[in-house]
């Protein structure tokens, strides 16, 4: 800019420079050229009349310097000319200040020379006698002029041209300095030409409008970023090179990445997960379960791209060992459930086909018909408890029970299900009591009994012949404890930490015997973690076992 205003300055002053000169000329040149002609007729005048007085005699003493005289006949033969030969020269009535001398007594013209690059100023007087006087003076044209004062005019021009430069450059530099100067961070902080500011104005509002913008994506990023980073699923994106654009916590520990100061293809030391890697970076996708650091993960690999090419890929890594587990469990589930219903319905259409066939004598047919009782009732308490143990198990995936928790007297509760088992445990040759206290549990009183009673049935059914079952309630500032102790058959340590799965017997035929389906202790174990207790079990095979459950006070709970 600051070469454009120098060079544009530069420009005006030699346009200025150029015009006024040729001005000055031009009103010179007329200027004189007028004196001149006033002189030359005056001179014209004073001329006439020394030869209207001497005739050709005044010619002879006369010095006419740089001027021309001719006498010219009133029939314009040349009587005399200061210059030329007058028999060489033409008849001159044809010219324009003869013409007006003879008619007005005076006359005058000019005449300009291409060839010679000159001017002549003619001035012509009429005498008495009808003859013409004429007197003419030659001068250069403006250009010769010009050319004759070259010297002084290119000193003048070299000093403009020096001057100019000067001035240009102090101006432009001038004239930008303030722009150079602007304050574009702050600028309606300027105080510079008035012309800049409705451009200023608008800097500055777009500059708000970019800080707000900045503002906005700053804190979009940020919450993408705390989402991504505290994200328990791994994301890692990767770009056409397979190199690592961007890796939350979860994906670098999963995947073993290391911080690397050089960027570098990510492999991966798991083949199925580097196949499904490259198939998404040549635009594949693709979607694995795969085993990494002892759990299952669905690895889905999805390719980022256009129609043209692919940008780079996303692999996603969900954490599905508990879904994996819990699809395995219902598996064994289903499995173990047909198989436990499949062995008495077996026995009661083996009975019932012996009976309808008559292949069974009168004195049979009473203990037939009490194994079919028996069967019917083994498989009736079965598909009790499956019903039990699946609605407690629609609450893990609902997340709700219709079911209402309550405040409920746990001593109670443990008194109707020792009321509930006293017939059993009479034919068991069983004694059941009940110690404690009055203590109120804030539960379901509904899986409270259960727990109660499921914990009681066991202690009467793997007991001796005489032996005993003793309940207690308690209750002290933190818990409510709820202990069913037995004189039983006892657990051996090593089935110990497996009674509370399902279907789980330490002796098969003798739990069948006794009417067991495997699941009662699962569905104690259940229903305690609804209620946020905690299950403690002390055995000893030959001498019994202790059952607690520790139902904790400061745990507000509403509807499950
Ligand atoms: P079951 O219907 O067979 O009793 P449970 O889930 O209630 O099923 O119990 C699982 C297994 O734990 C039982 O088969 C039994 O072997 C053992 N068991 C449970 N309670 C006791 C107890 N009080 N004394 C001895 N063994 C017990």
């Amino acid at each position: 800019m600051t070469k454009r205003i120098f060079r544009s300055i530069c420009l005006v002053a030699l346009l200025v420079f150029f015009s006024s000169i040729t001005l000055i000329m031009g009103v010179l040149y007329d200027y004189f050229s007028k004196v001149q002609q006033n002189q030359l007729k005056l001179q014209t005048t004073l001329a006439a009349q020394g030869v209207a007085h001497e005739g050709m005699d005044y010619f002879d003493r006369l010095d006419s310097g740089s001027c021309r005289i001719t006498w010219i006949s009133p029939d314009g033969m040349i009587l005399y000319d200061s210059l030329s030969d007058t028999a060489a020269m033409k008849n001159h009535l044809e010219r324009e200040e003869i013409r007006m001398a003879l008619e007005t007594g005076y006359g005058e013209s000019d005449r300009y020379s291409a060839t010679l690059m000159e001017r002549s100023f003619y001035s012509a007087r009429r005498l008495d006698d009808g003859s013409i006087l004429r007197l003419s003076v030659t001068h250069s044209t403006i250009f010769i002029l010009l050319l004759g004062m070259s010297q002084p005019v290119f000193l003048v021009f070299a000093i403009a041209v020096i001057l100019s430069i000067i001035l240009a450059t102090r101006l432009s530099s001038r004239i930008v300095r303030p722009l150079n100067e602007l304050d574009l961070d702050h600028p309606m902080t300027n105080d510079s030409y008035e012309e800049l500011a409705p451009l200023l104005r608008r800097i500055g509002s777009q500059q708000n409008e970019l800080k707000i913008q900045k503002e906005k994506l700053q804190q979009k990023q940020e919450e993408l970023n705390a989402v991504i980073f505290n994200m328990k699923e791994g994301i890692l994106l990767l770009n056409p090179a397979g190199e690592i654009l961007s890796v939350n916590p979860a994906a670098r520990e999963l995947l073993d990445i290391r911080p690397c100061p050089q960027a570098a293809a990510f492999h991966s030391h798991s083949p199925a997960l580097q196949e499904i890697l490259e198939r998404a970076l040549q635009g594949k996708p693709s979607e694995k379960t795969l085993e990494l650091r002892d759990r299952h993960y669905q690895v889905t690999a999805s390719p980022v791209c256009s129609p043209q090419s692919v940008f780079g890929a996303a692999l996603l890594l969900f954490d599905v060992t508990e879904k994996e587990h819990a699809e395995q469990m219902r598996r064994e589930f289903t499995a173990n459930v047909s198989h436990e219903l499949k062995t008495p319905l077996h026995a009661i259409s083996g009975y019932a086909e012996l009976l309808k066939n008559n292949l069974v004598s009168s004195e049979d047919i009473c203990p037939f018909a009490e194994r079919i009782y028996t069967e019917a009732q083994r498989m009736t308490k079965l598909i009790e408890d499956i019903i039990s143990l699946s609605h407690l198990d629609e609450r893990d995936l609902n997340g709700s029970l219709n079911m209402d928790f309550e405040a409920a007297d746990l001593y109670e509760i443990a008194k109707a299900a020792a009321d509930s088992l006293a017939s059993e445990a009479e034919a068991a040759d069983t004694s059941i009591s009940l110690t404690g206290e009055s203590a109120v549990v804030y539960g379901i009183p509904q899986l409270l009994f259960g727990i109660v009673r499921n914990l009681c049935d066991n202690a009467v059914k793997y007991n001796h012949k005489g032996g005993s079952v003793s309940i207690n309630v308690s209750s002290c500032p933190d818990a409510v404890t709820l202990i069913v102790r037995d004189t039983g058959i006892g657990i051996p340590a090593e089935h110990q930490e497996h009674i509370f799965e399902r279907f789980y017997r330490v002796d098969k035929s003798h739990s069948k015997e006794l009417g067991g389906t495997g699941l009662g202790l699962s569905i104690v174990k259940h229903a305690v973690s609804i209620h946020h207790a905690s299950l403690h079990l002390k055995s000893f095979p030959g001498k019994g076992t202790e059952i607690s459950v520790l139902f904790p006070k400061n745990r507000q709970r509403n509807t499950v």
